[in-house]
């Protein structure tokens, strides 16, 4: 798995992913939304000949900016269930079909489809795309307002014809590259709810200074929740540091992803106890916070997804465990 910050041979400092942990975390404890460099999706970094000069140095350079295309309607938590076609058509591809929830499509300067070649199902045959914004038969249907305070699009592609210098990495190789995209962005999911969590619990400590009946009440569960905080940091070091040692951190990343989305629900709930009425207006920091921390349970693979992954990957070395004992 790789978090990719611009590599060396890019222009970048190529800053390992411990150290973009230590940053992205600090980033998050303001209420101000800061963005660790240009938003440069990891799996651009497998563009090939024109694709460097159109697609992946413009986004480095912060003057292009891309969407994802994997969820549809049929196909969000499984997106191997993904429906929309690629049909060969001599050295174009046709691409029919529709996806729900791009996050920025609706200003982004192209978008990284993935679509499935006909006749093909499960995680074969599927194909990543980089489509631009205003070729014929792509559309931007509709914004939809989320509580997670976005509003990510539906696209409609009807009979859009794509040459095939627009196929990121191999043609059938799309499976790996969402993977890759998912992996890296669960991490960064992760560690982002957990800078958030440690500010919510800042400002608990601020909500209850000036009361020590209330600071005494509520002393044990901060207690509780600084101790889930310290577990985080330890289990998210360790995947950044098997990420930066090239070893699989697949597992911790749905860790990292999980534990630190679900921790910063509960410490979001807690602080609204201890805030009481006003932290539950609508505009409120907090209040704004525990509706995004609902939607990050679901975004890049629910909860339960992520479990399913922990144990899956668990078992993978665990079945030889289980057989000798
Ligand atoms: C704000 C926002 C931004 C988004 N941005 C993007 C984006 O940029 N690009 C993109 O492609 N998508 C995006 N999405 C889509 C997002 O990734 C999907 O919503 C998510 O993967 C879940 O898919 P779904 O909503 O279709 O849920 P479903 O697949 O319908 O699942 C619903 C629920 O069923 C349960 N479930 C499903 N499968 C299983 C299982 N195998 N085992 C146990 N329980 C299960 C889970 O509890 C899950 O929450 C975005 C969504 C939101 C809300």
């Amino acid at each position: 798995m790789e978090f990719r910050l611009t590599p060396e041979e890019y222009g970048g400092l190529e800053v390992s992913n411990v150290a973009m942990i230590a940053v992205t975390q600090e980033l998050e404890k303001s209420s101000v939304p800061f963005e660790l460099g240009n938003h440069v999706s990891n799996i651009l970094y497998n563009c090939k000949g024109e694709q460097i000069d159109k697609y992946l140095m413009p986004c480095i350079r912060g003057e292009k900016t891309s969407a994802f295309g994997l969820s549809e309607p049929a196909s969000g938590a499984d997106p191997s269930m993904l429906q929309t076609t690629a049909t060969p058509d001599g050295d174009d591809f046709i691409i029919n079909g529709t996806k729900m929830f791009p996050t920025f499509a609706d200003v982004a300067d192209f978008v990284q489809l993935f679509a499935r070649l006909p006749g093909t199902k499960g995680r074969e045959g599927v194909t990543c795309f980089l489509i631009d914004t205003g070729t014929s038969g792509y559309q931007v249907a509709r914004s939809i307002a989320t509580i997670a305070g976005t509003e990510p699009c539906e696209l409609v592609f009807e009979n859009c014809r794509v040459h095939k210098s627009q196929v990121l990495g191999e043609i059938g190789n799309g499976w790996a590259l969402n993977q890759a995209w998912l992996g890296a962005r669960r991490f960064q999911v992760g560690i982002r709810a957990h800078g958030k969590a440690e500010r919510v619990l800042h400002v608990v400590r601020d909500l209850v200074r000036h009361e020590p009946k209330d600071a005494e009440q509520f002393a044990g569960r901060v207690g509780y929740f600084l101790g889930e905080i310290e577990a985080l940091h330890t289990l998210t070091y360790l995947g950044a540091w098997k990420a930066d040692q090239k070893m699989d951190a697949r597992s911790e990343a749905a860790n990292v992803k999980l534990f630190a989305t679900e921790l910063l629900h509960r410490v979001t709930d807690f602080a609204l106890e201890v805030g009481g009425q006003s932290a539950l207006r609508k505009n409120h920091a907090l209040a704004r916070t525990f509706r995004h921390a609902r939607a990050t349970r679901i975004v890049e693979g629910p909860s339960e997804i992520q479990r399913h992954i922990i144990q899956r990957e668990l078992f993978r070395d665990g079945a030889a465990i289980l057989e000798l004992q």
